[in-house]
């Protein structure tokens, strides 16, 4: 209403907020927007603020008529200072395309899920986990830190404390904005970290990761230092994860996926949990597209690059026991997917998510036994009798499965899996004509 729009104006006014930044995330899960003065909040609103739609990636829009206009209306819930930038807001805006909401916004798109659990009474919890990269520039180009030849870098005091600065202040930051964070650590490569915060409903989880990305690189660059969400940067170091903590409440707020008497699998998990596991699991070469959206993914991902050393990335589609070496983990009555990074748009994968684990539940689907060991210690025989498959090994074989996944094209709808697959297509192609430094040194002087 007039009134309640007047009133969050004069909130913010009064925290010296000049400024609103409307924000809306484009296929790639990059953050894009404008800048709004205070004074004219209501108009972002309704009718919204006007963008050409072909000159985001993804829209599929035509260059004139009705539909080339994009218009993103402002959720007032989400409108919150932004105290890294201060005298600015944020507010996220949901796509429209001739007066009703589009089907290709990623936000609209996670919505649609959301509501189909809404259904059945159920909220979906989830935790992002980030892991990224703080690099310089140095002697040698692009480097972490000194201390970045560690052998075993994880939890290491010297270098987490030696970014304290920007931790810190991205956490106070994050924490200003109702995020919560909760633990800051070193990973496993030299330069890679974590910050841990609360879980959410999706829409919000995935609100809440675009601000932590908003936020990171803006604190990065006033720190001198470059954050990178890349999912793989280094050939020979672990790559980053964006793992996603899942669990169901009912509408009482009970755990869904918390079994209420004995559960046979010692996982004391409910049985909608292992229908939704088994969902998450029969879909997970084409949810691969989403939650692993670049040719580099598939670097952090392959089966050769968890199997050498401690890189802890899932390369097989099995479940089990706090284990880290597949692709889901069952920690505390909580489903762990181990196979997002932070190149997906974070509504498109958890959209998929839903999608995946509700085909589950609708079909009743079983996940078989858990897989409580190390996966990685597995010889090719043992996973061959145990029907252990491998995640798709690249972007192509990826985006072959999501364009033969009957069950999401009807879930997400088959004009974005066409747009997706379409964009994405051209990037892997394009990344196939490319020649590699390793292929003019490897081949060069040897044919
Ligand atoms: N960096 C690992 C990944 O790419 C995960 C490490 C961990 O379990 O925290 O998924
Ligand atoms: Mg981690
Ligand atoms: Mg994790």
């Amino acid at each position: 209403s007039a009134a309640g729009i007047a009133q969050q104006q004069s909130e913010l006014a009064a925290l010296g907020v000049r400024f609103v930044f409307a924000q809306f995330t484009d296929i790639h899960g990059a953050a894009k927007g404008k800048l709004i003065p205070l004074a004219q909040l209501a108009d972002i609103v309704h009718p919204g603020a006007g963008f050409s739609g072909p000159s985001i990636w993804g829209t599929g829009l035509p260059r004139t008529g009705a539909r080339s206009e994009y218009y993103g209306r402002a959720d007032l819930g989400t409108l919150h200072a932004m105290p890294w930038l201060p005298g600015h807001a944020r507010v996220v805006l949901d796509g429209h395309v001739a007066g009703a909401p589009f089907e290709l916004c990623p936000r609209q798109m996670l919505r649609r899920q959301v509501e189909r659990l809404a259904a059945r009474g159920w909220t979906l919890n989830a935790g992002l986990e980030p892991e990224f990269f703080l690099l310089q520039k140095g002697a040698c180009g692009i480097e972490a830190e000194p201390g970045d030849r560690l052998e075993k870098p994880s939890y290491d005091s010297k270098s987490l404390l030696r970014r304290r600065g920007f931790l810190e202040k991205l956490a106070a930051s994050l924490d200003a904005c109702g995020l919560q964070v909760f633990q800051i650590d070193h990973e496993d490569a030299g330069g890679q970290f974590e910050v841990n915060y609360r879980y959410a409903d999706a829409l919000k989880a995935a609100d809440n990761f675009m601000l932590f990305k908003m936020a990171a690189h803006h604190i990065a660059e006033e720190e001198g230092l470059i954050f990178s969400m890349m999912p793989k940067p280094f050939a020979d170091r672990p790559g980053s994860g964006l793992h996603f903590h899942l669990s169901l409440d009912d509408a009482e707020g009970r755990p869904v996926f918390a079994s209420v008497g004995d559960d046979a699998r010692g996982l004391g998990l409910s049985p909608t949990a292992y229908h939704f596991m088994a969902g998450l699991l029969c879909h997970a070469p084409a949810l691969a597209a989403l939650c692993a959206p670049t040719v580099n993914s598939y670097k952090r991902l392959m089966c050769g690059a968890s199997l050498s050393g401690t890189s802890w990335a899932p390369a097989f589609i099995g479940y089990g026991d706090n284990n880290r070496t597949s692709v889901a983990r069952v920690v505390c009555r909580r489903i762990e997917w181990r196979l997002p990074d932070s190149a997906a748009n974070p509504y498109l994968a958890l959209a998929a998510v839903i999608a995946a684990g509700l085909d589950g539940v609708e079909r009743g689907l079983d996940p078989g036994a858990p897989l409580n060991h190390d996966l990685y210690d597995m010889t090719d025989a043992e996973r061959a009798a145990r029907g252990l498959a491998l995640l798709p090994q690249n972007l192509g074989a990826a985006l072959d499965a999501l364009c033969r996944d009957g069950v999401l094209a009807a879930a997400l709808g088959q004009t974005f899996v066409d747009e997706y697959a379409k964009l994405k297509n051209a990037e892997w192609i394009e990344y196939g004509q490319q020649v590699s430094a390793w292929e003019t040194a490897r081949y060069l002087e040897r044919f």
